[in-house]
């Protein structure tokens, strides 16, 4: 359910006032409800009266590899076949206009759809678009799979795949029809895979995990309460999930135990914990990671953020998560979203909107920008991203 659908639910925005009101009289719900004349929250949208400097940053300042997209994704009905959710033309266009050089689609499946996104893409369009690969997650049970998985990467790759992505399908969703239990990411079973990818040279762009508030109760002490209620679905609190630490530790074995292949951790591995994320970086030389949907985290502490830029400038990659799902308006492809990006790496405007929507959809806060040297932006839009993926820097 999006939030427009929520909002016109009445029944449930009734719900939702009912659970206000039965809150205690001392409760501090209920009085700012009172004081606000029962303005519901969904309908408050805060305008910032501060005076400060706003700079439009409509192209980068250096050439873009956006190292993750979405314009394709594996279809439901058919793991072997691919869909567009975004057309190839209308990308391009956007990209010209947005100084962005190429983008890497990392859902692109895997079999026949996957060299369907390659003809459509990276083919038709030499330079401008680099496709991943997925693994086959329904055969993930076979007995051969170890061996079987290991085999797709090898064809993957001589078809023209340049990465491999792993969604959060691991860890969380993935479990063995058997016994019903969530596969873990470090399970055996994906060894070959990982040093396939590292043989080839393909990076794996990995998502583990989300936001630490996901694994929390939907309560009123829940920064994310409104992302959560609207989309209930994404809450892993409970049941059997296991705890977010827990998850990112495993994804530290696996890299620990593979050495010689470079990982990606999307989303800035765990945005919110950049201590714990330093560590990491310091332990395991082939960890990387990509700031995709998480500059609404890097922009709350951008002094923080600042510093892990400086620190791990070779090791930082470019990238958005762009997508056409509406479900995630800090993530809709299109020029609001670049130019935000642009002004959070360039500028040192503070307290903008981290998306391009009426009410900040990761939870209401606003960021600052971090204003970054020219050596660094140039490594985190471009260079960095071009090596890992084995681009040739000349090659336009
Ligand atoms: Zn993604």
């Amino acid at each position: 359910m999006n939030r427009r659908e929520w909002m016109t639910l009445s029944g449930t925005t009734l719900a939702v006032r009912r659970a206000v009101q039965a809150q205690p009289p001392s409760s501090p719900t209920r009085g700012s409800q009172a004081a606000s004349g029962g303005l519901p929250l969904e309908q408050y949208q805060p305008k910032s009266m501060l005076h400060v400097p706003e700079t439009h940053v409509p192209r980068s300042r250096f050439p873009v590899i956006d190292f993750h997209t979405h314009i394709t994704g594996v279809s439901r009905r058919d793991p072997n076949r691919i869909q567009f959710g975004m057309d190839p033309s209308n990308c391009l266009a956007v990209m010209d206009r947005k100084n962005i050089r190429t983008m890497v689609d990392v859902t692109g499946g895997y079999g026949d759809g996957l060299r369907e996104a390659l003809a459509k893409l990276s083919e038709a369009h030499p330079g401008r678009f680099i496709v991943f690969t997925e693994p086959a997650w329904t055969r993930a049970s076979e007995p051969s799979y170890a061996k079987l998985q290991a085999g797709l990467i090898e064809d993957a790759h001589k078809a023209g795949a340049r990465g491999l992505k792993i969604l959060k399908t691991l860890g969380l969703y993935l479990r063995d029809p058997g016994t019903n239990k969530l596969v873990r990411i470090d399970d055996p079973r994906f060894d070959p895979m990982w040093d396939t990818a590292g043989a080839l040279k393909m990076p794996v762009a990995i998502h583990i995990s989300d936001p630490e508030a996901f694994f929390l109760p939907i309560d009123r002490f829940n920064e994310r309460w409104e992302e959560l209620h609207a989309h209930p679905s994404w809450s892993f609190h409970g049941k059997d999930f296991p705890g977010n630490r827990d998850l990112q530790e495993a994804r530290r074995n696996v890299m620990r135990r593979h050495p010689r292949t470079q990982f990606v951790c999307l989303h800035v591995a765990n945005a919110e914990d950049l201590p714990y994320v330093s560590e990491c970086m310091d332990s395991h030389p082939n960890m990387n990671v990509d700031i995709a949907a998480r500059i609404g985290e890097l922009g709350r502490q951008p002094r923080m953020s600042r510093k892990f830029f400086d620190k791990y400038q070779d090791r930082i990659v470019f990238g958005t998560d762009a997508s056409a799902d509406s479900n995630t308006p800090q993530q809709i492809f299109g020029d609001a979203l670049y130019e935000i990006y642009y002004r959070f790496l360039e500028t040192e405007d503070e307290y903008f909107d981290y998306a391009p929507a009426p009410i900040p959809p990761q939870g209401r806060w606003r960021i600052s920008g971090i204003g970054l040297p020219e050596q660094i932006l140039r490594k985190v839009y471009r260079d960095n991203a071009a090596r890992l993926i084995g681009l040739g820097l000349d090659a336009g």
